[in-house]
């Protein structure tokens, strides 16, 4: 799918290969028909990056943000969408944020569902997350994870869970040999490749 451009109605779809972080966003957004400033930001770049392209996304956000007037959505969300896009202000191609970033930077308060869920998350609502959204309950993997969380390997926590999730078609298909994934579009990537 790289390098491929998606569509707003294929979302909902892709979101099967989507890391904990924006599988969350996702729902989250769906949920309350809005996201916060940095939830926008950090799903938007992450769905730009995939190929969602500048029409699709302002379909998209203005699709999910339901509960809002086309006078409200133009007024307040419109700008920043094309922004991001590098279509406003300085023209800046914001580039998806990397697991490192969304790990240190813009630490979520209440009411924001941006950052890592491994990070960010209480180890009972990371559990509940783990399951609603990933279907991922296997005791010894839920424990791994605690692990991780406690010395503080959030993102060993998430690969742990990507090679849980996708652990027949790494046998067949990768050999053993394993990366790293470091960024929320590798995870992506990787689990769209290992799964077509
Ligand atoms: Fe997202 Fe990275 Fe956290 Fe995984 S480790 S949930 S990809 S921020």
């Amino acid at each position: 799918l790289t390098g491929e451009a998606i569509t707003a109605a294929q979302i909902d779809t892709l979101s099967a290969h989507f890391p904990l972080c924006m599988k969350n966003l996702h729902s989250a957004v769906r949920r309350d028909k809005h996201l916060r400033h940095f939830g926008r930001l950090q799903y938007g770049l992450f769905l730009k990056a995939l190929g969602l392209s500048i029409d699709e996304a302002l379909l998209f956000w203005r699709t999910a943000f339901s509960k809002f007037t086309d006078e409200q959505f133009n007024k307040e969300y419109r700008y920043n969408i094309r922004h991001s896009y590098g279509l406003q202000g300085a023209g800046r191609n914001y580039k998806p944020l990397s697991c490192q970033q969304i790990l240190m930077d813009h630490p979520p308060g209440s009411g924001d569902n941006h950052g890592c869920p491994y990070r960010h998350f209480s180890f009972e609502n990371l559990t509940v997350a783990m399951g609603r959204l990933l279907g991922v309950e296997e005791r010894g993997v839920v424990m791994g994870v605690k692990m991780d969380v406690e010395a503080k390997k959030y993102h060993l926590a998430c690969n742990r869970v990507f090679e849980h999730l996708h652990e027949k078609e790494l046998k067949k298909k990768e050999g053993g040999a394993r990366e790293t994934i470091t960024h929320p579009n590798e995870y992506f990537d990787r689990s769209w490749g290992l799964k077509n």
